[in-house]
């Protein structure tokens, strides 16, 4: 079943200059990357990124995480895109995170977890609504 799905490189991916490393691991699992763009989420932006988790505990430090540098968003094509990228990116505690993951094998933190994935196709298409708009 092909499939889109959003993947974004967070600030501390960016600032730890793991893009090509990441957006290699998509291209050689055979995703196609059909849209790539770099820029910073502004607080409006991030607030209704992250809507689904405004009544969090985290959703301060969350935005303002998100905010905090330049991130990369890429709409990525190819057989059941949503559920193997999620794998791909491992559990949301990167210390937690198997080891093969992309948060499994670059970082530690939960805030700071290097990778945001759509997880489902709503999320997908909000999401798309406020990066790609
Ligand atoms: P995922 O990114 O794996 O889909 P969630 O949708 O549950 O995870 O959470 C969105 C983002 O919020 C996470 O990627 C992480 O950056 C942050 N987050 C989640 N849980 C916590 C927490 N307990 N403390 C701080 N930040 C958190
Ligand atoms: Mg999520």
């Amino acid at each position: 079943m092909t499939e889109q799905t959003l993947f974004i490189v967070k600030p501390d991916g960016v600032e730890r200059k793991l893009v090509g490393d990441i957006i290699s691991k998509f291209e050689h699992k055979g995703f196609s990357i059909l849209k790539l763009k770099m820029f910073t989420f502004t607080k409006q932006m991030a607030e209704e990124f992250y809507a689904a988790h405004n009544t969090k505990p985290f959703f301060g430090e969350l935005v303002s995480f998100i905010t905090s540098g330049n991130v990369v968003a890429a709409i990525v094509e190819g057989n059941n895109a949503i559920a193997t990228t999620r794998l791909m990116i491992g559990s949301t505690k990167s210390f937690d995170a198997a080891p093969g993951t992309i948060r499994g094998d670059f970082g530690l933190g939960i805030s700071d977890n290097i990778i945001h994935a759509s997880d489902s196709k709503e999320s997908f298409e909000k999401e798309i609504a406020v990066v790609f708009k």
